[in-house]
């Protein structure tokens, strides 16, 4: 259940912010999360709203979006997508690879008033 840590982070740089900006209110928060840190975001958004209760972010509306994961392959240079959780390149079958997307975690945009 890395949600609830994930939450806590988040709900914490999210309030950060919004007393920086002296808003009153957090209406919006876009968040991108890389699929290789399996969020789920039903237990991300449950375990952030009893967090962020009675604070200037209780009624913000939560943009989960989730980012593919990339790679690129150490051995011939191609960068893909993986699907199905295959980890290996598409061109000559390498396993070893570097990851080029999928293991972001941040808040991309807040929107207050
Ligand atoms: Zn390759």
């Amino acid at each position: 259940m890395h949600e609830i840590r994930i939450a806590e982070d988040l709900s914490r740089i999210v309030l950060e912010a919004a007393s920086e900006r002296n808003l009153r209110k957090v209406t919006g928060i876009n968040i991108s999360f890389g699929q290789l840190v399996q969020i789920v975001p039903e237990i991300f958004e449950f375990a952030f709203r009893e967090i962020v209760k009675d604070s200037v972010a209780q009624d913000a509306r939560l943009n989960i979006e989730i980012i593919q994961v990339k790679m690129k392959c150490s051995k011939c240079g191609t960068d893909f997508r993986v699907e199905d959780n295959i980890f290996k390149c598409i061109e000559c079958g390498s396993v070893d690879l570097e990851i080029i997307n999928g293991k972001e975690l941040f808040i991309k945009s807040l929107e207050g008033e």
